[in-house]
């Protein structure tokens, strides 16, 4: 009888351990919840402006100064100027893991056409000197608003954690450039090198107030590649005094497409894209050269050498079959930075996306498919340091229109078009909740 007293009393003592500890869980969510309800109409207003005034890469000034601002203001010691205009916000907290969160600050040179009463009407110069809309097409205002709300929860919660909390807001990511420019300015030698970094990115398809995860490679490689065909332009009706270009450039664009098909393991995805062509001037003249823009896609380095060794081959190749002299081979070049693939460390993002089902609920986490798009984040995991890095997706559209789109009924803009925008509810309160959640899962406890 005492065995089984001992017993009972041991079962109430866990019990009430169990008690606390679930109390203390929900408390910490109650807490996020009751911070983030506070601040609710400060992110809103933040985020209407940052909407209204975006600003095309390399060109972020004012963007990077009100994310400079934001950070201060939640208590981190703030730099400003790292790779352009990169911003790095750093809260020490005592001994433990050190977590870079990341939000991108660049928009597109789009015109906006979503009619919002905060749409933006921004123009500006772009590198050319041409004069362009410029919109927040790809959501980075988002991703500002929900890293300054996450930011401003793990500084009202440093009781329940400790380590070092790395924010950086980072310029030109719609070039590829700014990840790289970071990084070569010293962001992983002069501030707390990380044990992870995270980031997210807003979803054109997935509903308001859930999330989505994949692991594993997540999105692509992506190359510009500016192919040149060359021949001996004449009269058109003497074509047997030319080396004609244009049926050459027709006879490269189909080829190129056995690259994916008979040469890459039908495993392992690539995509070669030729997005523009052009050639000549008159119906009756053959010209001295047609120029192709192509994009090249693809998850493995392998796949993606590979596939842009092959195009220059096959380009050469159909060159040298059509009699085009050695002296007017095909000329390739790359356009603008390169980027290379994004790989969610398979570990972390299971991790995280279990954090996410606790705080959110299973119903509004979603495992999706990988894209081919790419995004410079991943190259904060291809330092020698092959820091555990992951992304995931924010949903941003509201229940009628996703309810509409799964019905057929409607076609939902993508990312990067004139009419795509995020509701700004739930989307805000699922960006911060998950953010914070996956940032106390990734740090240390007191
Ligand atoms: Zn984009
Ligand atoms: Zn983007």
């Amino acid at each position: 009888m005492e065995l089984s007293a001992k017993a009972t009393l041991l079962i109430c003592a866990l019990a009430g351990l169990l008690l606390v500890a679930a109390q203390g869980a929900d408390t910490l969510q109650d807490a996020t919840r009751r911070g983030l309800d506070a601040d609710t109409g400060y992110l809103e207003a933040l985020y209407k402006h940052l909407h209204a005034h975006p600003e095309l890469s390399y060109q972020e000034t004012n963007t990077a100064r009100r994310v400079a601002a934001e950070l201060r203001q939640a208590g981190f010691d703030v730099t400003e100027g790292v790779g352009g205009h990169g911003v790095v916000g750093v809260l020490r907290n005592g001994a433990g893991p050190t977590l870079m969160v990341r939000t991108d600050l660049d928009a597109l040179p789009v015109a906006e056409q979503t009619g919002l009463a905060y749409a933006s009407k921004a123009r500006a110069r772009d590198d050319k000197g041409n004069d362009v809309s410029v919109m927040h097409a790809c959501g980075h205002d988002m991703h500002m608003t929900v890293f300054t709300g996450a930011s401003r929860r793990l500084q009202a919660l440093k009781a329940t954690w400790r380590g070092t909390l790395v924010m950086i807001g980072q310029p030109a990511e719609e070039r590829g450039g700014g990840a790289r420019a970071m990084l070569k300015d010293g962001l992983f030698e002069r501030f707390p090198k990380p044990d992870h970094a995270i980031a997210l990115h807003v979803d054109a398809g997935l509903p308001a107030g859930s999330v989505g995860w994949v692991e594993g490679y997540a999105l692509a490689s992506s190359d510009g590649l500016n192919l040149t065909i060359r021949g001996v332009g004449g009269h058109g009706a003497w074509p047997h005094t030319t080396k004609d270009p244009v049926v050459l450039a027709a006879q490269t664009v189909l080829a190129l497409q056995t690259i994916v098909s008979r040469e890459l393991e039908p495993i392992a995805p690539a995509v070669v894209t030729v997005g523009s062509i052009h050639g000549g001037t008159k119906h009756n003249i053959i010209p001295d050269e047609v120029r192709l823009q192509l994009t090249v896609r693809a998850y493995s380095d392998d796949v993606r050498d590979h596939t842009i060794e092959a195009v220059a081959r096959i380009a050469r190749g159909l060159a040298q079959s059509a009699g085009v002299p050695e002296s007017l081979m095909p000329t390739l070049t790359f356009e603008d930075e390169r980027i290379a693939s994004t790989y969610n460390d398979p570990a972390l993002t299971r991790r995280l996306a279990k954090v996410f089902e606790t705080w959110l609920g299973k119903e509004r986490v979603v495992g999706v498919k990988p894209v081919m798009g790419g995004e410079d984040f991943g190259l904060y995991g291809r330092t020698e340091a092959k820091i555990p890095i992951c992304i995931f997706w924010l949903g941003t559209v509201s229940r009628e229109q996703h309810e509409a789109a799964q019905a057929g009924k409607v076609k939902l803009p993508s990312l990067h078009s004139s009419g795509f925008y995020p509701v700004i509810q739930p989307t805000i309160q699922a960006g911060v909740t998950a953010m914070t959640a996956a940032a106390l899962e990734l740090l240390g406890s007191p």
